[in-house]
């Protein structure tokens, strides 16, 4: 089984050839065309089993086959939130968004605490196809009124129970309450609490589970 062979297109493939990737790993076999489908996925992996890829990859592909620019006059909304428990984590998946886009007309920025926030305004009155944040910056930008996140179509919780573990719960709430109802959930997560699993029963509708 081949990248082509799951339904990614041509600019997509060439990205990930040039990076050295011949064959799917197991979870992208499996999340890379219940992705594509278009439905919430439930995905339990681990680091280092190629997971950023299994739902990067799709993302990129869904988008770019369905640009909505000429709808919106002036800036367009943010289309996809990745939420990932740290910065480093943050930064490794934000490069892989656009080393795995560079052939695509999609734009990504990383939102982070810890670095002074107005480059981030600025970066916002820009457009942003994929926004790879941390709950806590996210929630300032809210706050002071500089991020919509009114037209996201598709959101990600990358690494669910380490953002648990680490106390991010109410502001995953808080932001799940500014999104559109309609939307495609995809939840990775290494190990399965009760609070993992419970958050999932919310979350997600009739999601595809994919175990690597
Ligand atoms: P991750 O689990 O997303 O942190 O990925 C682990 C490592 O595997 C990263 O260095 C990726 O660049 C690499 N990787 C992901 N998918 C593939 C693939 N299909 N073939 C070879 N390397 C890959």
């Amino acid at each position: 089984m081949s990248f082509t062979t799951l339904g990614l297109s041509d600019k997509i493939i060439q990205a990930i050839t040039e990076r050295g990737y011949a064959i799917p790993t197991p979870i992208q076999l499996q999340a890379i065309p219940a992705v594509l489908a278009g439905g919430d996925l439930l995905a339990g992996a681990q680091t280092g089993t190629g997971k950023t890829a299994s739902f990067t990859l799709p993302i990129l592909h869904r988008l770019s086959n369905k640009h909505i620019k000429e709808a919106f006059n002036e800036r367009p909304p943010v289309r996809a939130l990745i939420l990932v428990p740290t910065r480093e984590l943050a930064v490794q998946v934000e490069e892989s968004v656009r080393d795995y886009g560079k052939y695509l007309k999609l734009s990504s920025m990383i939102m982070i605490g810890g670095v002074n926030i107005n480059p981030q305004i600025s970066r916002l009155k820009k457009p942003v196809d994929i926004l790879v944040a941390t709950p806590g910056r996210l929630l300032d930008h809210v706050q002071q009124k500089t991020l919509d996140l009114s037209h996201i179509e598709i959101l990600v919780l990358d690494e669910a129970d380490r953002m648990l573990d680490m106390g991010f719960i109410r502001d995953i709430k808080k932001i799940l309450a500014l999104l559109p109802r309609q939307r495609q959930n995809l939840l990775f997560s290494a190990t399965f609490s009760d609070e993992i699993r419970t958050l999932t029963s919310t979350l997600l509708a009739k999601p595809a589970i994919i175990e690597a």
